[in-house]
């Protein structure tokens, strides 16, 4: 059993495209909305919820009836632009027939680098925690510029997930994909790859098991949630990789349960 998951009083949850948008295009509106029942059921225990929503691009996508994403940057930030609003306002619907109010943040890098702006997000954070909302945060698409422009942009949402763990001061973080956690290789490209139940070290070794995106929506790959695990392994936090595919995994890996791969340095 996994006791210092058990006891995580704020968790931040992350879900990728995979979990929110079927391989067809169409939004998973079963997901979204039974993602918002877990996360009311969490915040009706006591629980402190935070939200970490890819997915812009996506349904941005689908409302604005394209087969594939836009090649150049100021297009698909055009597209984030529409998806964002149009994800807002599924997730608005599907919490508040739980009685659930949420608020969206969108964060740039630049606010979390700087000291001063970085105590404005936490002030945030914690204000929003405090009124019993669940903050859906996302990386701001629209006016983060590119994937080499380190000062803005992120570069991922797994990487965002961990900053958000780091400012909030979260217990642990879960990050749904759309594998069953992290595999000795690419399961996709190698059928005798197994999963590795807990992992307290992302050694060379490690870092070499991981592979790139398996999907079209995919962005980050396994490299990068490995590099969103190191970070939350130096913060001495914790962090659950597991299916997103029935977002009521995370009842299961609130108990504790051996779902996914967990990252624990102090085990
Ligand atoms: P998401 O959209 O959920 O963030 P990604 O597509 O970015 O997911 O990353 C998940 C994918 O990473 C898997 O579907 C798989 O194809 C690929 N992958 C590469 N290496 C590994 C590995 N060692 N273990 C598990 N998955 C891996």
């Amino acid at each position: 059993m996994r006791d210092s998951i058990q006891s995580a009083k704020r968790i931040v949850i992350k879900v990728g495209t995979s979990t929110l948008v079927y391989p067809n295009g169409n939004i998973n509106l079963g997901a979204i909305n039974q993602l918002a029942f877990v996360l009311t059921d969490l915040r009706n225990q006591g629980k402190e919820v935070i939200l970490v929503s890819s997915g812009a691009i996506g349904v941005g996508l689908n409302k604005l009836k394209l087969n594939s994403r836009p090649q150049t940057i100021p297009e698909q930030q055009a597209v984030a632009a529409v998806g964002q609003a149009a994800l807002m306002d599924i997730y608005n619907q599907r919490f508040m027939t739980y009685g659930q109010q949420v608020g969206q943040v969108l964060l740039t890098r630049d606010v979390v680098v700087f000291p001063e702006s970085r105590q404005n997000v936490t002030n945030t954070f914690n204000s929003l925690l405090k009124l019993s909302v669940i903050p859906i945060v996302n990386e701001n698409d629209t006016v983060a510029i590119d994937e080499l422009d380190h000062l803005t942009k992120f570069g991922d949402n797994d990487l965002l997930s961990a900053i958000v763990t780091e400012v909030t001061a979260a217990d642990l973080l879960i990050m749904l994909s759309d594998i069953d956690g992290f595999y000795t290789a690419n399961p996709v490209k190698d059928p005798s790859a197994t999963l590795h139940s807990q992992i307290s070290e992302i050694s060379d070794e490690i870092m070499a098991q991981a592979g790139g995106s398996g999907t079209k929506f995919g962005t980050g790959g396994m490299r990068s949630k490995l590099n969103a695990a190191k970070r939350i392994l130096a913060n001495h936090k914790q962090m659950v990789l597991a299916n997103g595919h029935d977002p009521l995994i995370i009842c299961g890996i609130l108990k504790g349960h051996d779902i996914g791969t967990w990252f624990n340095a102090n085990n």
